[in-house]
């Protein structure tokens, strides 16, 4: 267990916080002593999640919050909802919302193409400059946005053209954003998880989950606490001279 209380007085803004790795994310960033927004398309979830969150420090304070990051206006909205029920801007924002619509690409549409880019892409984009531009205007520098890529998005895989090609853009993204962000403090990263047990590997066919499984060095898939531990890192001061990295948490597959 790491240093407890790394992200006192911290506002973290979760995307996907409703599920998953989101969800675990949310949850290790509070015990390190953050107060977080927990944002999600589908806002029961994220309430949920509120309840699993540690209350440990006075005047820590979560809240859940509904927002479609593929959309701008949805995006603005939710920064200003923040803001006002903080009466701060998150210096932590975590990409996890993620969706899949798989097929091989003889068959894909374009609107399974249009809606993986535009949620794993576009998503990630909005967020990072509606945080960074938050940061900026309220004259303090300093951040750390942490963005959920894939291992896919290195080496491709089945069925996941549009889903690979999107996480391959959200490194680019994040290398592209670190360095322009730089100046103002604001570090930027690209976790990238393997194969994790959630409710997105679920809908993956056993026998491939188990194909995957086997080839994984440390024999087993993850589990989001797997990476969210890599998430409170990146976001904490122990990282501080980390920007533009992508650390893969997969056990060592693809080596
Ligand atoms: P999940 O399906 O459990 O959670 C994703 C969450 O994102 C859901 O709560 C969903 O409601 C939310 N979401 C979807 N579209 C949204 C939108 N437009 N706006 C706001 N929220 C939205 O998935 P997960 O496994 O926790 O995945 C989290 C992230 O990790 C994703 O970006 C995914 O691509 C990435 N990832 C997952 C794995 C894995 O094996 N599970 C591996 C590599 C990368």
């Amino acid at each position: 267990m790491a240093a407890p209380f790394r992200l006192k007085s911290m506002l973290a803004l979760v995307t996907g916080g409703g599920s998953g790795i989101g969800r675990a994310v949310s949850q290790r960033l509070s015990l390190e002593g953050a107060s977080v927004a927990v944002v999600d398309l589908d806002v029961s979830s994220a309430i949920e999640t509120l309840q699993m969150l540690s209350r440990g420090l006075p005047g820590q304070e979560h809240e859940a919050f509904a927002a479609d990051v593929s959309q701008l206006q949805s995006v603005e909205a939710l920064i200003e909802q923040v803001q006002s029920r903080f009466s701060l801007s998150p210096r932590i924002a975590v990409n996890s919302a993620g969706i899949t619509r798989d097929e091989f690409l003889l068959r894909l549409s374009e609107e399974s193409f249009d809606s993986v880019l535009s949620v794993n892409l576009k998503g990630p984009f909005l967020i990072t400059q509606a945080v960074a531009r938050a940061v900026v205007a309220s004259g303090q520098n300093g951040g750390s946005i942490i963005n959920i890529g894939s291992i896919v998005g290195k080496v491709g895989n089945l069925g996941q053209s549009n889903y690979a090609a999107s996480k391959a853009g959200v490194e680019g993204l994040t290398r592209t954003a670190a360095k322009e962000l730089a100046r103002f403090g604001i570090r930027c990263n690209t976790v990238v998880p393997g194969f994790i047990s959630t409710p997105m590997t679920q809908r993956v066919p056993q026998k491939v989950l188990d194909k995957f499984a086997g080839m994984i060095p440390l024999g087993r898939l993850g589990d989001p606490e797997d990476v969210a531990d890599v998430c409170a890192f990146l976001a904490s001061d122990d990282s501080k001279y980390i920007t533009g990295a992508s650390i893969e948490v997969t056990g060592g597959l693809f080596l």
